[in-house]
């Protein structure tokens, strides 16, 4: 049994002409084109000395060439480990350090800062890809063999490693198996009834798992094909939804859109799809969609750990608010997040999960993967949910202090100690309030010394370059003392409550 994704993808393909990627400037790739490109990329990486096993360690902008260097990693057998294009410097030290990758292939224009930081750090290769598909990396291919064997591997080897962000320490490198991307991709791809004559309109990133392996692995082992766009971007979607039969995306992509004049049911008629996920969807912007559109948007729910794990149904009711069943062959139940007891329908409790989805565990970090599952073997997701009695799932939040702003995740303890290192400050607590756009803004609620007057362009211009951009601040606020309850706990719920009408002028909050 061949287990190497790469080979479950290519081993169906019927017609190797059909075409796989197309991007915004009319270029074709086929999956002939993209067979023979990931031998070479394959070639590049073996020259450099990567086997079974290694890691290669990615920061580059969005394009095809992106995609073919991680089926490229599939085929030798190394994990893929991509990092958001955001990162500074400094975090990409970390993760470096962290998963110690043998090859790393950045955007030439950042080379020069990472250079040294490879060296220190022994990375045996430093490689270049830009955003047109230029670089050290694709000239090397260039004249590098067009056929590659894949790579025996098990089901049980890595693909990929991603890295979430902690609340406490440092950020965790998810390790995903051949098996938990091949089974949940192909799940995917039968739940939502993908073939070969789908085309999927391609907005989403791809460092992370939604626009990697949700999006990406649905299309490739279906054999359909995906318009690839640099980015979200409403015209662009304008110009391509005619050519499209479905569409993957954040909420925010749904709200933005929602405001188009052009958005109506004659325009998106032809469309069979349009999926959300990677962050709570507002009831009202799923009512919307309906009434301008005549679609029900499918809603699903998945994490970076475990990939999918439920998805309101294709054929049936898709309920506003709900992110539907558990996926077929994936167990989800609702438990006492003190006692572990399983909750009856209708109690709000921690989602657990169990099935050939879920990681294998935290990257060199066996303390911490025993620590999130239980003894029989299901992950604590840290969210908490509760299914209804007709057995659809809903997420009411996250036990965590997770901030989802446009699909990203901010773990609030990373942007505090930030501001705390200001000179002046005392402390802050940062949270998440709604907005109509983002889903929730980063806002930090700080603390000055006595005497200390900072203004929030101050505070905002000291945070710019020291982390990603989309982890910063929207907003800063100044108060004498943060609310605590007797155990001196800063009452994070309270201060949302607070500040929860502080961008209703940014749009129409419900
Ligand atoms: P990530 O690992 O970045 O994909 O983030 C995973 C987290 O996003 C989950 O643990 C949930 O808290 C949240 N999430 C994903 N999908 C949904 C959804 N449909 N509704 C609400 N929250 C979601």
């Amino acid at each position: 049994m061949q287990y190497n994704l790469y080979s479950r993808i290519f081993s169906r393909v019927a017609d190797m002409s059909a075409p796989c990627i197309r991007t915004a400037e009319g270029e074709t790739i086929t999956y002939g084109d993209i067979d023979a490109l990931s031998a070479r990329y394959a070639n590049v990486l073996r020259n450099r000395g990567v086997v079974i096993g290694d890691r290669v360690a990615v920061q580059v902008e969005k394009s095809p060439e992106a995609i073919i260097l991680y089926l490229a990693c599939l085929r030798v057998g190394a994990a893929f480990l991509p990092l958001n294009t955001g990162y500074t410097a400094a975090e990409v030290e970390y993760f470096i350090g962290d998963a110690t990758p043998h090859v790393f292939v950045c955007d030439p224009s950042k080379r020069a800062g990472l250079a040294p930081i490879c060296e220190r750090l022994n990375v045996d290769g430093l490689l270049t890809l830009d955003a047109g598909g230029k670089g050290t990396l694709p000239e090397a291919a260039e004249s590098a063999e067009s056929d590659h064997p894949t790579a025996a591997v098990e089901a049980s080897d890595l693909a990929a490693i991603l890295y979430t962000s902690g609340t406490t320490g440092r950020s965790k490198g998810a390790m995903l198996t051949h098996s938990n991307l091949a089974s949940n991709a192909q799940t995917l791809v039968e739940y939502w009834q993908f073939t070969e004559k789908d085309v999927l309109l391609h907005a989403l990133p791809i460092f992370h798992t939604h626009g990697l392996f949700v999006a990406t692995n649905v299309v490739l082992l279906s054999g359909a094909s995906m318009i690839f766009l640099r980015k979200f971007d409403v015209q662009a979607i304008r110009r391509h939804l005619p050519e499209a039969t479905t569409l993957m995306g954040v909420p925010t992509f749904y709200t933005r859109l929602l405001k188009e004049d052009w958005l109506n049911h004659d325009t998106t008629d032809h469309m069979r799809l349009f999926i959300s996920g990677s962050a709570p969807l507002l009831a009202e912007t799923h009512r919307q969609w309906t009434s301008r559109t005549g679609h029900h948007i499918l809603e699903r729910y998945g994490m970076t750990e475990t990939n999918m794990i439920s998805s309101n149904p294709y054929d049936s009711e898709r309920v506003p608010g709900s992110v539907g069943f558990p996926l077929p062959g994936v167990s989800v139940r609702v438990t006492d997040p003190a006692t572990g007891a399983i909750l009856p329908t209708e109690e709000v409790g921690m989602i657990e999960v169990k099935g050939p989805n879920v990681f294998k565990g935290y990257w060199r970090m066996p303390d911490k993967t025993r620590s999130e599952f239980r003894e029989d073997g299901f992950f604590m997701t840290g969210d908490l949910g509760v299914f209804d009695e007709n057995g659809y799932l809903s997420i009411v939040g996250r036990s965590k202090d997770l901030v989802i702003t446009g699909g990203y995740n901010v773990y609030p303890k990373e942007l505090e100690d930030e501001i705390d290192a200001l000179d002046g400050v005392v402390e802050s607590a940062v949270i998440g309030l709604p907005h109509s756009d983002f889903g929730e803004a980063v806002t930090a609620v700080v603390v000055l010394e006595e005497g200390v007057t900072l203004s929030e362009e101050s505070v905002l211009r000291a945070l710019d370059g020291r982390l990603a951009k989309y982890k910063l601040p929207k907003r800063v606020l100044f108060v004498d003392a943060l609310p605590r309850n007797t155990m001196a706990k800063v009452l994070k719920g309270d201060l949302r409550n607070t500040y929860r009408k502080l961008y209703a002028d940014d749009g129409v909050l419900t």
